[in-house]
C-alpha cells in the first residue's frame, strides 16, 4: 500500500489541530486539506481512504490528469497561482484559493457563467508584502472584494494566506491575524457569509489554527518531502 503511515499521520495532525483550536479559542471548525501536488493519484486515493475528503493541487494540467484516474470522491481545491488562460478548468474545483486580481475575477466569472455554475473562491492576501508571493495587499482587499460582489457567478467564501517561511511565531501570528482582519474586510464589502480562513502549512499550521484557520493545507507532514 502506498503511504503506509498516512493513517497515523492524519490522526496525529488531527489531534494537534484539535489542541490548537482549543488553545486559540476562536471556536471555529477546522478542515484538513491534503496537498497532493507532485505525488501521483495514489496519494489522493490514500488520503480519501484515511477519511480526508479534501485535496489541494497547484497545477491545472497535473490535477486534470489526476481527476481522470482517481476513483475516490474528493473535493478538489486549487491552491496555486491560476493563470487566466487556464480558467476554463475552474469549474472542476470546489474552491479556488488564489483569487488576487480583477482580471482573474473577470475570467473566472466568464468560465462559471458559461457552465451555469456559481464558483466558490477565496481572496488571497499577501499580508507580509512578500514580493515572490501572490495575493493582494491588505489595503487592496476591500476594493477587490467589492468588485467581486458585482459578479453574479462568483461567491467569496473567505480569505487565503501564506505566511512567510519562518519559525518566528511573532511573524507568523502577524500574518495570520492579518488574514483574519482581511476576512472581516471581505465580509463588510458585500460577502457577509464569508467565513473560511485558509492558512497553515506543514511548518506553521498549529499557529494558524490558534489564529482561527478553518482550512489547513498540508503536504509534507502527511506524505513526506516532495522531490
Ligand atoms: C505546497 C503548498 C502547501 C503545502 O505545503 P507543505 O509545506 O508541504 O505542507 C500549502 N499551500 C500551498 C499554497 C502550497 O503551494
Amino acid at each position: 500500500m502506498a503511504f503506509p503511515e498516512l493513517g497515523l499521520r492524519v490522526r496525529d495532525v488531527q489531534d494537534r489541530i484539535d489542541a490548537a483550536q482549543m488553545r486559540g479559542g476562536h471556536g471555529q471548525t477546522v478542515r484538513l486539506i491534503a496537498v497532493t501536488k507532485t505525488h501521483g493519484p495514489d496519494a489522493v486515493n490514500a488520503a480519501a481512504a484515511c477519511g480526508v475528503a479534501d485535496v489541494g493541487e497547484n497545477k491545472v494540467q497535473e490535477v486534470l490528469d489526476k481527476m481522470q484516474v482517481v476513483s475516490a470522491a474528493v473535493r478538489w481545491h486549487f491552491i496555486g497561482h491560476l493563470q487566466r488562460n487556464k480558467t476554463k478548468a475552474a469549474p472542476h474545483f470546489a474552491l479556488i484559493h488564489s483569487l488576487d486580481s480583477v482580471r482573474l475575477a473577470d475570467a473566472l466569472q466568464a468560465a462559471a457563467a458559461q457552465r451555469d455554475r456559481v464558483q466558490n473562491v477565496l481572496v488571497q492576501v499577501n499580508v507580509a508584502g512578500e514580493e515572490q508571493k501572490s495575493g493582494v495587499a491588505p489595503a487592496e482587499v476591500e476594493a477587490l472584494a467589492a468588485y467581486i460582489a458585482g459578479l453574479p457567478s462568483l461567491r467569496v467564501t473567505g480569505v487565503m494566506c501564506m505566511a512567510p517561511y519562518t519559525d518566528d511565531e511573532v511573524t507568523l501570528r502577524h500574518a495570520f491575524s492579518g488574514a483574519r482582519a482581511a476576512l472581516g474586510t471581505v465580509r463588510a464589502a458585500g460577502h457577509g457569509e464569508a467565513h473560511e480562513l485558509s492558512m497553515g502549512m506543514s511548518n506553521d499550521y498549529e499557529v494558524a489554527v490558534e489564529e482561527g484557520a478553518t482550512l489547513v493545507r498540508l503536504g509534507t507532514v502527511l506524505f513526506g518531502a516532495r522531490n
